[in-house]
């Protein structure tokens, strides 16, 4: 597999991300090079946002010395970062070419849409409950299995309901085959990759919603590449098919009781879920629909987690559904997260811990920040004061953190906070009363663990 390089040149870039326009999550970020001073303009603007920036950044490495430690920076290394005219890592809200979608499937749709498909098809409404048992219950596809089908018409129905979404390219097991990374192949050639994980008491499965990623966070290895396009529906729901199919065939470290299946899932695998909101929020509709019209889940077991679209944050609030939200915050200061996450060129760090407040207010479900502890990175102890006085201002009991140690991503000098100062970091969190639980990397050995999905053969 290969794992290119994974810190960028980011620094020295900020300003106003004014080619953002439409918080709707389809802005473009093409820059218009149309005009004669454009590259002029451009440079000038790099060069503003690089003062900007060095004069900020000045700042913290004050307050790190202060501390007794170092500040270290994100630093080009091996590739390059798309970077806007304006001087800044360029952010992909959408598909850079024209990209088609797969073929229908039966998840795409709703219960009665699937009985209007058959309608159209000369079949009787009913047949939609029998294929939908077949899919989501019994995990097939296979028409010689679907008996209760009239046989003359089987092999047509399946092809017509479920055209192939996934394809197995490689399957990588760890922890005793407790842990297994799955390398999909979608019908246009673009790879992704899910990872299913057995715990002592769930089955959870950290799923991808978009090819590749267009928010080009440098310590993550999805990004790289930039977004190929938004995954569907189906293609988003397939993925725990696959996985319960899997469990049921006792591929997932022996199976343990026949009704066993995933129970959590974690918007974690590649891409970013908010900026493919409504294919995503179909997909979650699906998976707390009762069975045979979904699959019966949860919301609570449903983890969405976002670097920080606020609008669509805002909207997630409204949906009624109370999946668990989790935000991508690791930086508590605009300043270092401007570096972190360019996302945050267009929504700071209290307009996303707002809109996550928003969130609990709206659902009464605690919020998640998730913070990816780097060595002498974001791992400051004044950083970790800074987050529980930003956290406890907007209340009491309405978040929690999970720092996570960073997973290695080849190429990076970046490395894991040193376990003391791991500790210090969550001990500085919990004195302050925010209840914080490191999080686990399963997973690491297989490049499976948050940040390592690049889906490469
Ligand atoms: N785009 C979404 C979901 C995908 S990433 C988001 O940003 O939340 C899932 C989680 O893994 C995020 O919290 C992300 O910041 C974190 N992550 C990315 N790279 C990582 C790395 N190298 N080590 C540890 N966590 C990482």
């Amino acid at each position: 597999m290969v794992v290119p390089n994974l810190t960028a040149q980011i620094a020295d870039t900020r300003g106003t991300m004014e080619t953002m326009t439409s918080p709707e999550i389809t802005p473009e970020t093409v820059p218009s090079a149309a005009e004669p001073n454009a590259a002029e303009r451009a440079a000038r603007r790099a060069e503003q946002a690089a003062a900007q920036g060095a004069q900020q950044m000045r700042i913290s490495e004050s307050r790190a010395k202060a501390e007794g430690r170092a500040q270290v920076r994100p630093t080009a290394e091996g590739w390059k970062q798309a970077m806007g005219e304006d001087g800044r890592p360029q952010l992909q809200f959408t598909a850079k070419a024209r990209v088609s979608q797969p073929p229908v499937h039966l998840a795409d749709l709703t219960l009665a849409e699937r009985a209007d498909k058959l309608k159209e098809m000369g079949l009787q409404g009913f047949r939609a409950k029998q294929l939908s048992v077949h899919y989501f219950q019994h995990y097939t596809t296979d028409p010689e299995l679907m008996s209760d089908l009239p046989k003359e018409r089987r092999a047509e129905l399946a092809a017509a309901m479920f055209p192939k979404l996934l394809t197995e390219v490689k399957r990588l097991a760890t922890d005793d085959g407790k842990t297994i990374k799955f390398l999909w192949r979608l019908f246009d050639g673009s790879l992704i990759e899910s990872v299913l994980m057995r715990y002592s008491n769930r089955i959870t499965l950290c799923i991808s919603s978009q090819c590749g990623c267009g928010m080009n966070c440098p310590f993550c290895a999805t990004g790289q590449a930039g977004l190929t396009r938004n995954m569907s529906t189906a293609e988003i729901l397939d993925q725990i098919v696959q996985a319960n199919r899997v469990i049921a065939e006792g591929g997932l470290g022996g199976q343990k009781h026949p009704e066993e299946r995933v129970g959590n899932i974690v918007f974690m695998g590649m891409g970013e879920p908010l900026a493919n909101y409504k294919r995503v929020m179909n997909a979650v509709h699906r998976m707390v629909a009762e069975a045979p019209e979904g699959l019966g889940m949860s919301a609570r077991g449903i983890t969405v987690s976002t670097v920080g679209l606020v609008p669509a944050m805002k909207k997630l609030a409204e949906e009624n559904v109370p999946v668990t939200f989790a935000l991508s915050l690791h930086a508590p200061d605009d300043e270092l997260r401007d570096e972190m996450i360019p996302v945050n060129s267009r929504w700071k760090v209290d307009e996303a811990l707002d809109a996550a407040h928003t969130y609990y207010v709206k659902t009464g479900r605690r919020v998640s920040i998730e913070y990816a502890l780097i060595k002498d990175m974001n791992d400051h102890g004044w950083r970790a004061d800074l987050l529980a006085r930003k956290l406890n201002a907007r209340g009491r009991g309405w978040v929690h953190v999970n720092p996570i140690p960073l997973n290695p991503t080849p190429g990076s000098v970046w490395t894991a906070s040193e376990p003391d100062v791991t500790a210090e970091f969550i001990d500085r969190l919990e004195s302050a009363g925010v209840p914080t639980t490191l999080r686990d990397t399963r997973g690491k050995e297989i490049d499976g663990a948050c940040g390592q999905l690049a889906a490469a053969e």
